[in-house]
């Protein structure tokens, strides 16, 4: 009997859905092995109720999806965001299976999250959800089950609200249930830079082997949060010119290349970490939208999932795109993509160095011995680089795109897996 496929009407989980059974097919996989994988193994949802400072009582919506754990505990992120469902976390969840499968790490996929407003809510609002969210996904989480991490508006102090909830719960330090913590609670050094960095190291292989110089090499970015300004101080470290970036509240666009030190200062320093009121010189602003479509070498989506798709693609001037957020191109927009004969190196390899630096993290809570963060960003390095050049060769042995040779490399090592360990897992 063939696999009935499983569609969705959320877009992200239809697209993940859709570019597995593509690889699946593609690589002649068994039908019962495209069936488990096309499913999660556990979703959980859960209310939490808070006392906001006012008074009054809201309840929000948690998640925690496990799409597998045929190599290892499930990994992925917890985000804060009015948009997250849990089909969302499904197909994030997926994503996080693969993106570990890829990084040779021994992790399977999870992801999590709360639908909320993090710009509306107050430090103790955001502790109350944490931590109730933490207590309540208490039975789904463990080091050897589950593991959160940072993502989407969430970051160390996330990390402690949920260490410190899990560990009061079980009268002991919980310290390698979640990674992303702040370096003196048990955290990594390298772990804040470690997903731009790892885009940045995409970027720069990726000039390597077309055999273009990063020196003046232009760049934009669209989100500047954590990932986008770690990758934009590192494309400028390279002698790149960082020409346009954005968040909420616009793109700051300089064709002679922005001042990201000041960029970096001035959002440190902003109450909510926005670019509102940045200016240097040469810098205009445009409005919001436009830095996805800067002329440029790379642009490197930092930001939300299909931001580029089949409305919008034809618009983009970059030669080549990074993928740093999770699922920034749709279907339709690769397509298009793809006959302007733009290269996109896909976004579970591009942003692993997140994950993978979560892995160091795990494993130094584990054994309580911690590395220098020389040893950390030097390892790391050395992953990112091996892993880019694994799926280049592949994509070019193969004549596939870099999206399809990742997917591929990726399902085997998991299919490996559970063919090892049997259907019963
Ligand atoms: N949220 C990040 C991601 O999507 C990091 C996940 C992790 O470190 O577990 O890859």
């Amino acid at each position: 009997m063939a696999v009935v496929k499983r569609t969705s009407s959320n877009v992200l989980l239809d697209t993940a859905l859709k570019n597995f059974y593509a690889a699946a097919e593609e690589m002649g996989l068994e039908e019962g092995l495209i069936d488990i994988l096309s499913h999660s193994e556990r979703r959980t949802c859960v209310s939490i109720p808070v006392e906001m400072d006012d008074g009054t009582v809201r309840v929000f919506d948690g998640y925690r999806v496990l799409h597998s754990s045929a190599i290892g505990p499930g990994k992925g992120g917890v985000r804060f965001h009015p948009e997250v469902n849990l089909d969302e976390c499904e197909a994030l969840g997926m994503m996080m299976t693969w993106k570990c499968s890829l990084a040779g790490i021994p992790y399977g996929g999870g992801k999590g999250g709360v639908s909320c407003e993090p710009l509306e809510l107050s430090k103790k609002e955001k502790e109350r959800i944490a931590r109730t969210w933490a207590a309540r996904m208490a039975p789904v989480i463990g080091a050897w089950t589950d593991v959160p991490a940072p993502d989407v508006n969430t970051g160390g102090p996330e990390m402690v609200w949920f260490m410190d909830t899990i560990s009061k719960m079980k009268n002991q330090l919980e310290p390698a249930i979640f990674t992303g913590k702040p370096i003196p609670l048990w955290g990594s050094k390298g772990r804040t830079a470690a997903t731009g960095y790892g885009v940045a190291t995409c970027a720069l292989e990726l000039l390597k082997n077309l055999g273009k110089s990063p020196e003046g090499a232009t760049v934009a970015i669209q989100g500047f949060g954590n990932v986008g300004t770690y990758a934009a101080l590192t494309m400028i470290d390279a002698g790149s010119k960082v020409i346009g970036i954005s968040d909420i509240t616009g793109t700051y666009y300089a064709p002679n290349g922005l001042d990201i030190k000041k960029a970096f200062d001035h959002v440190s320093n902003h109450p909510k970490r926005l670019l509102e009121g940045f200016t240097c010189d040469g810098c205009q602003k445009l409005d919001l939208p436009e830095v996805l479509f800067l002329d440029c070498d790379i642009l490197i989506p930092a930001a939300l999932e299909g931001v580029i798709n089949g409305k919008n693609a034809d618009k983009v001037k970059a030669k080549y795109i990074v993928e740093a957020a999770n699922g920034p191109i749709t279907p339709e927009g690769d397509a298009i993509l793809d006959d302007k004969g733009i290269l996109v190196v896909p976004d579970f390899l591009a942003n692993s160095g997140g994950v993978i630096g979560s892995y160091f993290e795990w494993a130094q809570d584990l054994g309580g011995f911690f590395w220098s963060e020389e040893e950390y960003n030097d390892r790391l390095i050395r992953i990112m680089k091996d892993n880019f050049q694994r799926v280049w060769t592949y994509a070019k042995d193969k004549n596939v795109k870099m999206r399809r040779a990742a997917f591929m490399a990726a399902i085997q090592r998991v299919a490996d897996a559970v063919r090892m360990r049997g259907v019963f897992l």
